[in-house]
Protein backbone atom coordinates (compact mmCIF):
# COMPACT_ATOMS: atom_id res chain seq x y z
CA UNK A 1 0.00 0.00 0.00
CA UNK A 2 1.02 3.31 -0.89
CA UNK A 3 1.93 5.80 2.19
CA UNK A 4 3.74 8.88 0.80
CA UNK A 5 3.75 10.27 -2.89
CA UNK A 6 7.13 11.95 -4.20
CA UNK A 7 6.17 14.49 -7.17
CA UNK A 8 9.12 15.06 -9.20
CA UNK A 9 6.82 17.18 -11.44
CA UNK A 10 8.93 20.18 -13.78
CA UNK A 11 6.21 22.95 -12.81
CA UNK A 12 3.65 23.48 -11.32
CA UNK A 13 6.08 21.55 -8.89
CA UNK A 14 5.38 20.09 -5.49
CA UNK A 15 5.36 23.02 -2.42
CA UNK A 16 6.71 22.65 0.91
CA UNK A 17 4.61 20.36 2.97
CA UNK A 18 5.09 23.19 6.13
CA UNK A 19 3.93 25.72 3.88
CA UNK A 20 1.02 24.06 2.52
CA UNK A 21 -0.62 23.17 5.71
CA UNK A 22 0.25 26.49 6.54
CA UNK A 23 -2.01 27.78 4.02
CA UNK A 24 -4.67 25.30 5.05
CA UNK A 25 -4.97 26.32 8.01
CA UNK A 26 -5.75 29.90 7.46
CA UNK A 27 -7.62 29.13 4.06
CA UNK A 28 -10.85 30.88 5.43
CA UNK A 29 -10.11 33.17 8.06
CA UNK A 30 -6.79 34.97 7.11
CA UNK A 31 -4.80 36.15 10.39
CA UNK A 32 -8.32 37.06 11.59
CA UNK A 33 -9.63 38.82 9.26
CA UNK A 34 -12.62 36.36 8.77
CA UNK A 35 -11.84 36.05 5.02
CA UNK A 36 -9.84 33.95 3.07
CA UNK A 37 -6.36 35.93 1.92
CA UNK A 38 -7.96 35.37 -1.79
CA UNK A 39 -11.09 37.69 -0.98
CA UNK A 40 -9.10 40.49 0.29
CA UNK A 41 -8.46 43.57 -1.87
CA UNK A 42 -5.51 44.13 -2.89
CA UNK A 43 -5.30 47.75 -2.11
CA UNK A 44 -5.93 46.91 1.77
CA UNK A 45 -3.98 47.47 4.66
CA UNK A 46 -3.54 44.08 5.71
CA UNK A 47 -2.83 42.60 1.80
CA UNK A 48 -0.27 45.61 0.94
CA UNK A 49 1.42 44.47 4.27
CA UNK A 50 1.76 40.57 3.20
CA UNK A 51 3.09 42.08 -0.40
CA UNK A 52 5.55 44.38 1.13
CA UNK A 53 6.55 41.88 3.60
CA UNK A 54 6.58 39.09 0.88
CA UNK A 55 9.17 41.52 -1.44
CA UNK A 56 11.59 42.00 1.38
CA UNK A 57 11.80 38.46 2.22
CA UNK A 58 12.87 37.72 -1.50
CA UNK A 59 15.07 40.87 -1.25
CA UNK A 60 17.07 39.38 2.03
CA UNK A 61 17.11 35.93 0.55
CA UNK A 62 18.69 37.26 -2.61
CA UNK A 63 20.32 39.97 -1.28
CA UNK A 64 19.35 42.53 -3.96
CA UNK A 65 20.68 46.05 -4.09
CA UNK A 66 18.87 48.62 -3.37
CA UNK A 67 19.24 49.68 -7.09
CA UNK A 68 16.93 47.19 -8.46
CA UNK A 69 13.35 46.68 -8.16
CA UNK A 70 11.50 43.74 -7.64
CA UNK A 71 8.23 43.02 -9.99
CA UNK A 72 5.18 40.75 -9.03
CA UNK A 73 4.35 39.82 -12.56
CA UNK A 74 1.51 38.28 -14.36
CA UNK A 75 1.90 35.94 -17.23
CA UNK A 76 4.60 33.58 -15.99
CA UNK A 77 8.13 33.00 -17.61
CA UNK A 78 6.55 33.09 -20.98
CA UNK A 79 5.08 36.98 -20.50
CA UNK A 80 8.63 37.95 -19.89
CA UNK A 81 9.64 36.74 -22.98
CA UNK A 82 7.49 39.34 -25.00
CA UNK A 83 8.09 41.69 -21.50
CA UNK A 84 11.95 42.41 -21.76
CA UNK A 85 12.17 43.12 -25.77
CA UNK A 86 9.29 45.44 -25.37
CA UNK A 87 10.59 47.03 -22.26
CA UNK A 88 14.23 47.23 -23.49
CA UNK A 89 14.00 48.27 -27.35
CA UNK A 90 14.56 51.67 -26.77
CA UNK A 91 18.41 50.61 -26.04
CA UNK A 92 18.56 49.49 -29.29
CA UNK A 93 17.54 47.47 -32.13
CA UNK A 94 19.03 44.16 -31.66
CA UNK A 95 19.46 41.76 -29.30
CA UNK A 96 22.28 38.52 -28.02
CA UNK A 97 21.26 35.34 -27.04
CA UNK A 98 22.71 32.42 -25.95
CA UNK A 99 20.93 29.25 -26.68
CA UNK A 100 21.52 26.19 -24.77
CA UNK A 101 17.84 24.70 -24.96
CA UNK A 102 14.26 24.85 -25.43
CA UNK A 103 13.60 27.43 -23.04
CA UNK A 104 16.20 30.11 -24.56
CA UNK A 105 15.30 28.83 -27.82
CA UNK A 106 11.79 29.96 -26.88
CA UNK A 107 12.83 33.30 -25.56
CA UNK A 108 14.76 34.03 -28.62
CA UNK A 109 11.83 33.84 -31.44
CA UNK A 110 8.99 35.40 -29.21
CA UNK A 111 12.03 38.17 -29.08
CA UNK A 112 12.16 38.25 -32.68
CA UNK A 113 8.72 39.99 -32.64
CA UNK A 114 10.09 43.61 -31.36
CA UNK A 115 14.06 43.12 -32.12
CA UNK A 116 16.51 41.48 -34.44
CA UNK A 117 18.34 38.77 -32.45
CA UNK A 118 21.86 37.81 -32.60
CA UNK A 119 22.82 33.99 -31.69
CA UNK A 120 26.18 34.44 -30.03
CA UNK A 121 26.62 30.89 -29.59
CA UNK A 122 24.76 27.51 -29.57
CA UNK A 123 25.47 24.31 -26.80
CA UNK A 124 28.14 22.21 -28.42
CA UNK A 125 29.62 18.62 -28.27
CA UNK A 126 32.74 18.25 -25.11
CA UNK A 127 33.64 14.77 -25.04
CA UNK A 128 30.44 13.55 -26.28
CA UNK A 129 28.49 15.40 -24.11
CA UNK A 130 26.63 18.13 -24.17
CA UNK A 131 28.00 21.38 -23.10
CA UNK A 132 28.08 25.20 -23.12
CA UNK A 133 31.02 27.15 -24.53
CA UNK A 134 32.56 30.66 -23.08
CA UNK A 135 31.29 33.23 -24.51
CA UNK A 136 33.32 34.93 -27.79
CA UNK A 137 33.21 38.85 -28.00
CA UNK A 138 33.29 38.98 -31.31
CA UNK A 139 30.16 37.11 -31.62
CA UNK A 140 28.44 39.59 -29.69
CA UNK A 141 26.51 42.71 -31.80
CA UNK A 142 26.98 46.12 -31.98
CA UNK A 143 25.00 48.23 -29.89
CA UNK A 144 23.25 45.04 -28.27
CA UNK A 145 19.94 46.29 -26.53
CA UNK A 146 20.60 42.85 -23.82
CA UNK A 147 22.01 39.87 -23.95
CA UNK A 148 19.84 37.15 -22.87
CA UNK A 149 20.38 33.68 -21.22
CA UNK A 150 18.45 30.55 -19.74
CA UNK A 151 20.16 29.53 -16.36
CA UNK A 152 18.86 26.31 -16.34
CA UNK A 153 17.19 24.98 -19.16
CA UNK A 154 14.18 23.05 -17.67
CA UNK A 155 13.52 20.54 -20.37
CA UNK A 156 17.12 19.93 -21.75
CA UNK A 157 18.33 19.74 -18.17
CA UNK A 158 21.55 22.08 -18.44
CA UNK A 159 22.58 25.08 -15.81
CA UNK A 160 24.90 27.41 -16.03
CA UNK A 161 26.92 28.24 -13.22
CA UNK A 162 29.20 31.09 -14.41
CA UNK A 163 27.74 33.65 -15.15
CA UNK A 164 28.73 34.92 -19.26
CA UNK A 165 30.66 38.34 -19.47
CA UNK A 166 28.33 41.07 -21.53
CA UNK A 167 30.55 43.74 -20.68
CA UNK A 168 28.31 46.90 -20.84
CA UNK A 169 25.91 45.05 -22.52
CA UNK A 170 22.53 44.68 -19.71
CA UNK A 171 22.47 40.33 -18.72
CA UNK A 172 18.95 39.20 -19.08
CA UNK A 173 18.79 36.06 -17.64
CA UNK A 174 15.31 33.60 -17.00
CA UNK A 175 15.90 32.08 -14.08
CA UNK A 176 12.42 30.45 -13.67
CA UNK A 177 13.30 26.72 -13.15
CA UNK A 178 16.40 27.55 -10.43
CA UNK A 179 16.14 31.13 -9.08
CA UNK A 180 16.18 30.76 -5.22
CA UNK A 181 18.53 27.41 -5.55
CA UNK A 182 21.57 29.08 -4.62
CA UNK A 183 22.99 32.43 -4.07
CA UNK A 184 23.72 34.36 -6.96
CA UNK A 185 25.13 38.12 -7.48
CA UNK A 186 22.33 39.89 -8.47
CA UNK A 187 24.87 43.07 -9.28
CA UNK A 188 25.87 41.25 -12.68
CA UNK A 189 22.75 41.16 -13.87
CA UNK A 190 20.36 43.88 -15.61
CA UNK A 191 16.88 41.96 -15.37
CA UNK A 192 16.62 38.75 -13.59
CA UNK A 193 13.24 36.83 -14.14
CA UNK A 194 11.58 33.90 -13.14
CA UNK A 195 8.03 32.11 -13.91
CA UNK A 196 6.87 31.12 -9.95
CA UNK A 197 5.24 27.01 -10.18
CA UNK A 198 8.91 25.66 -9.42
CA UNK A 199 10.82 27.53 -6.72
CA UNK A 200 8.48 30.54 -5.40
CA UNK A 201 5.15 29.53 -5.17
CA UNK A 202 1.94 28.35 -8.02
CA UNK A 203 1.43 29.24 -11.32
CA UNK A 204 0.37 32.71 -12.08
CA UNK A 205 2.99 34.85 -11.02
CA UNK A 206 6.46 35.79 -12.48
CA UNK A 207 8.97 37.57 -10.48
CA UNK A 208 11.03 40.20 -11.98
CA UNK A 209 14.32 41.78 -10.82
CA UNK A 210 15.37 45.10 -12.76
CA UNK A 211 18.16 47.19 -12.15
CA UNK A 212 16.54 50.64 -12.06
CA UNK A 213 18.32 52.36 -15.25
CA UNK A 214 16.57 49.99 -17.53
CA UNK A 215 13.05 50.46 -16.25
CA UNK A 216 12.21 53.16 -19.17
CA UNK A 217 13.99 52.46 -22.15
CA UNK A 218 10.34 50.53 -23.43
CA UNK A 219 9.01 51.07 -26.85
CA UNK A 220 5.88 53.46 -27.16
CA UNK A 221 3.54 50.37 -27.67
CA UNK A 222 4.31 48.27 -24.34
CA UNK A 223 1.35 46.92 -23.42
CA UNK A 224 0.51 49.25 -20.13
CA UNK A 225 0.44 46.03 -17.82
CA UNK A 226 4.27 44.84 -19.31
CA UNK A 227 5.74 48.28 -18.78
CA UNK A 228 8.07 48.36 -15.92
CA UNK A 229 8.07 51.40 -15.08
CA UNK A 230 4.57 51.76 -14.69
CA UNK A 231 4.13 48.31 -12.92
CA UNK A 232 7.33 49.54 -10.36
CA UNK A 233 5.31 53.02 -10.44
CA UNK A 234 1.93 51.17 -9.14
CA UNK A 235 4.18 48.72 -6.66
CA UNK A 236 3.26 45.80 -8.95
CA UNK A 237 -0.66 46.31 -8.89
CA UNK A 238 -1.60 48.46 -11.66
CA UNK A 239 -3.94 45.63 -12.54
CA UNK A 240 -4.73 43.16 -9.54
CA UNK A 241 -2.07 40.99 -9.13
CA UNK A 242 -2.27 37.61 -8.38
CA UNK A 243 -2.79 37.81 -4.99
CA UNK A 244 -2.88 34.12 -3.75
CA UNK A 245 0.11 33.47 -5.67
CA UNK A 246 1.53 36.23 -4.00
CA UNK A 247 1.30 35.00 -0.69
CA UNK A 248 2.05 31.55 -1.09
CA UNK A 249 4.92 32.77 -2.64
CA UNK A 250 5.63 35.16 0.67
CA UNK A 251 4.87 31.44 3.21
CA UNK A 252 7.83 29.92 0.61
CA UNK A 253 10.15 32.94 1.17
CA UNK A 254 9.40 32.28 5.19
CA UNK A 255 10.13 28.57 4.50
CA UNK A 256 13.05 29.41 3.32
CA UNK A 257 14.52 31.99 4.98
CA UNK A 258 13.52 28.87 8.42
CA UNK A 259 15.69 26.50 6.14
CA UNK A 260 18.65 28.67 6.43
CA UNK A 261 18.61 30.64 3.70
CA UNK A 262 19.68 30.39 -0.14
CA UNK A 263 23.48 28.91 0.79
CA UNK A 264 21.99 26.26 3.05
CA UNK A 265 19.54 24.96 0.27
CA UNK A 266 22.21 25.55 -2.21
CA UNK A 267 23.93 22.84 -0.38
CA UNK A 268 21.33 20.28 -0.25
CA UNK A 269 19.84 21.33 -3.69
CA UNK A 270 23.71 20.00 -4.61
CA UNK A 271 23.50 16.99 -2.49
CA UNK A 272 20.37 15.85 -4.04
CA UNK A 273 21.69 16.45 -7.04
CA UNK A 274 24.86 14.05 -6.42
CA UNK A 275 23.14 11.34 -5.21
CA UNK A 276 20.89 11.26 -8.60
CA UNK A 277 23.81 11.85 -10.68
CA UNK A 278 25.20 8.97 -8.79
CA UNK A 279 23.27 6.50 -9.52
CA UNK A 280 23.08 7.43 -13.09
CA UNK A 281 26.65 6.82 -13.59
CA UNK A 282 26.66 3.95 -11.77
CA UNK A 283 24.06 2.38 -13.52
CA UNK A 284 25.08 1.48 -17.15
CA UNK A 285 21.19 0.94 -18.01
CA UNK A 286 20.87 4.77 -16.85
CA UNK A 287 22.45 7.61 -19.76
CA UNK A 288 22.59 11.27 -18.83
CA UNK A 289 24.52 13.20 -22.14
CA UNK A 290 24.76 16.54 -20.16
CA UNK A 291 28.83 17.17 -19.62
CA UNK A 292 29.32 17.14 -15.58
CA UNK A 293 29.86 20.87 -15.56
CA UNK A 294 26.82 21.98 -16.82
CA UNK A 295 23.93 19.24 -15.77
CA UNK A 296 20.85 20.40 -14.11
CA UNK A 297 20.50 20.08 -10.22
CA UNK A 298 16.98 20.88 -10.35
CA UNK A 299 16.22 18.93 -13.48
CA UNK A 300 18.03 15.60 -13.77
CA UNK A 301 17.10 13.99 -17.36
CA UNK A 302 17.84 10.73 -18.26
CA UNK A 303 16.95 7.99 -20.66
CA UNK A 304 16.22 3.81 -20.68
CA UNK A 305 17.39 1.79 -23.39
CA UNK A 306 14.43 1.69 -24.81
CA UNK A 307 11.20 3.00 -25.16
CA UNK A 308 9.52 -0.02 -23.66
CA UNK A 309 11.80 -0.11 -20.83
CA UNK A 310 10.45 4.01 -20.07
CA UNK A 311 6.99 3.11 -20.58
CA UNK A 312 7.52 0.29 -17.97
CA UNK A 313 9.48 2.26 -15.36
CA UNK A 314 6.97 5.02 -15.15
CA UNK A 315 3.93 2.29 -14.64
CA UNK A 316 5.75 1.12 -11.89
CA UNK A 317 7.16 4.27 -10.65
CA UNK A 318 4.16 5.42 -9.48
CA UNK A 319 2.88 2.53 -8.34
CA UNK A 320 5.49 3.23 -5.99
CA UNK A 321 4.55 6.80 -5.76
CA UNK A 322 7.23 8.11 -7.57
CA UNK A 323 5.42 10.69 -9.08
CA UNK A 324 5.71 12.92 -12.48
CA UNK A 325 8.66 11.25 -13.63
CA UNK A 326 8.39 11.70 -17.61
CA UNK A 327 10.54 13.88 -19.44
CA UNK A 328 9.15 16.51 -20.94
CA UNK A 329 7.86 14.92 -24.59
CA UNK A 330 10.43 17.32 -27.36
CA UNK A 331 13.23 15.68 -25.66
CA UNK A 332 11.32 11.65 -23.99
CA UNK A 333 13.15 9.96 -21.27
CA UNK A 334 12.69 10.56 -17.99
CA UNK A 335 13.39 13.88 -16.12
CA UNK A 336 13.65 14.09 -12.19
CA UNK A 337 12.65 17.75 -10.82
CA UNK A 338 14.36 18.23 -7.80
CA UNK A 339 13.62 21.87 -6.57
CA UNK A 340 13.81 23.06 -2.93
CA UNK A 341 10.77 21.24 -1.50
CA UNK A 342 11.74 18.07 -2.42
CA UNK A 343 12.88 16.13 0.25
CA UNK A 344 16.57 14.01 0.60
CA UNK A 345 14.30 10.82 1.01
CA UNK A 346 12.52 11.69 -2.25
CA UNK A 347 15.67 11.40 -4.08
CA UNK A 348 16.67 8.14 -1.43
CA UNK A 349 13.43 6.37 -2.34
CA UNK A 350 13.70 7.08 -6.19
CA UNK A 351 17.50 5.89 -6.30
CA UNK A 352 16.37 3.11 -4.35
CA UNK A 353 13.60 1.91 -7.01
CA UNK A 354 16.32 3.12 -10.01
CA UNK A 355 18.87 0.66 -8.91
CA UNK A 356 16.21 -2.38 -8.26
CA UNK A 357 14.66 -1.71 -11.62
CA UNK A 358 17.86 -1.43 -13.15
CA UNK A 359 18.47 -5.02 -11.69
CA UNK A 360 15.58 -6.53 -12.72
CA UNK A 361 15.66 -5.37 -16.24
CA UNK A 362 19.39 -5.01 -17.16
N1 LIG B 1 11.45 29.57 -18.90
C1 LIG B 1 11.77 28.41 -18.29
C2 LIG B 1 13.19 28.15 -17.94
C3 LIG B 1 10.76 27.49 -17.97
O1 LIG B 1 11.07 26.35 -17.35
C4 LIG B 1 9.42 27.79 -18.31
C5 LIG B 1 8.28 26.86 -17.97
N2 LIG B 1 8.57 25.60 -17.66
C6 LIG B 1 9.15 28.98 -18.97
C7 LIG B 1 10.19 29.86 -19.24
C8 LIG B 1 7.76 29.36 -19.37
O2 LIG B 1 7.04 29.65 -18.24
P1 LIG B 1 5.44 29.87 -18.27
O3 LIG B 1 4.84 28.56 -18.61
O4 LIG B 1 5.17 30.33 -16.87
O5 LIG B 1 5.16 30.91 -19.28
Amino acid sequence: EQSKVYNFCAGPAMLPASVMQKAQAEFLDWQGTGRSVMELSHRSKEYIALAEQAEQDFRDLLSIPSNYKVLFAQGGGRGQFSAVPMNLQGRGKCADFLLTGSWSNGAEQEAQKFLATNVVSDVVSKEGLTAVPDIDPSMMSANSAYFHYCTNETVDGIEIDDIPDSGDVPLVADMSSNILSKPIDVSKFGIIYAGAQKNIGPSGLAVVIVRDDLLDSAMPEVPTFLHYKTMDKFDSMYNTPPTYSWYLAGLVFKWLKEQGGLTAIAKKNAEKAALLYRCIDQTPFYINKVHPDFRSKMNVTFHLPSDELEAKFLVEAESRGLMALKGHRIVGGMRASIYNAMPIEGVITLTDFMRDFARRNG
